[in-house]
């Protein structure tokens, strides 16, 4: 069964339309691509998603229910969020962040058990945070905040990932291994992501955003073509399909080059 359907999709802020008739659906498994400039509704799309913002109108299902009638409990035991914003008001440790990624398993008031501990403890030494575990999370850097939330959705161990430009704040390393990692969960991932090339290596279909509408989907040899990308982002580029990783890969023009 399609895991998520988004169905004729529209939100406004005031007088911006920020989602227009938006149509999207993602199956089990897949990691979906979200691309387009900055501004064209990405975060827009996802904040639905995840509820932080409510549709002026449009359907979204998850597992064949209504997304809005779900309790947030049930939802986040399904969706797990990483959104584009990553301050957290109050003073925390890293390993409070990320055990928080506990709470849609657990009654109030429960607390911790060894499992939650050994989880929490599995997800920072995967994001190569371990040794991070008693930091004070203000006091970290952007790229470091943004792997101990990876951190703490993996801790949620839920099967569908809603991801806003996770690997922004990323060096490159960090970009590779973040993105490799939730590849190797083998969960279903929508992402928007800024970097054609990293939206070329790791998406099975790509959507393209522009101005708050889908303009393209398929495939990335299909979507990223030098055509494409100039009609949705006004550069010029080359592409080739990569004799090693199949998939397309983006060279930039600057203005002066032929
Ligand atoms: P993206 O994530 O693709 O960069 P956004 O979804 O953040 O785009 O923004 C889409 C449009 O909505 C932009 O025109 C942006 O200026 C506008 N927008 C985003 N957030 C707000 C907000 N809180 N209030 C008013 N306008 C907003
Ligand atoms: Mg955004």
């Amino acid at each position: 069964m399609t895991r998520l359907v988004i169905d004729k999709l529209n939100f406004s802020y005031g007088e911006t339309d920020a989602a227009r008739d938006v149509c999207l659906s993602v199956d089990r498994g897949e990691f979906i691509g979200l691309i387009g400039p900055n501004g064209s509704g990405k975060s827009t799309v996802l904040k639905n998603l995840y509820r932080a913002l409510t549709p002026d109108s449009g359907t979204v299902t998850l597992d064949g229910e209504n997304l809005f009638s779900l309790s947030h409990k049930a939802a986040a035991l399904k969706l797990g969020v990483v959104g584009q914003e990553n301050d957290v008001p109050f003073d925390f440790l890293v390993e409070e962040i990320v055990a928080m990624g506990r709470s849609p398993h657990k009654k109030l008031f429960d607390i911790d058990n060894g499992d939650d501990r050994r989880i929490v403890r599995h997800a920072l030494e995967h994001l190569g945070m371990a040794d991070m575990a008693k930091r004070n999370y203000l006091h970290i850097s952007g790229g470091e905040k943004q792997r101990v939330l990876i951190a703490r959705v993996i801790a949620q161990e839920c099967d569908f990932l809603l991801l806003d430009e996770p690997t922004n704040h990323l060096d490159i390393g960090y970009q590779l291994q973040i993105f490799d990692f939730v590849k190797r969960l083998g969960v279903t991932v929508l992402s928007a992501i800024h970097d054609l090339n990293m939206a070329a290596l790791y998406c099975d279909r790509i959507y393209v955003l522009k101005s708050g509408s889908i303009v393209l989907q398929g495939r990335p040899e299909e979507v990223l073509t030098p055509k494409n990308i100039f009609d949705v982002y006004g550069v010029r580029c080359d592409t080739h399909i990569h004799a090693k990783t199949g998939k397309p890969a983006i060279t930039f023009l600057p203005s002066g080059v032929e």
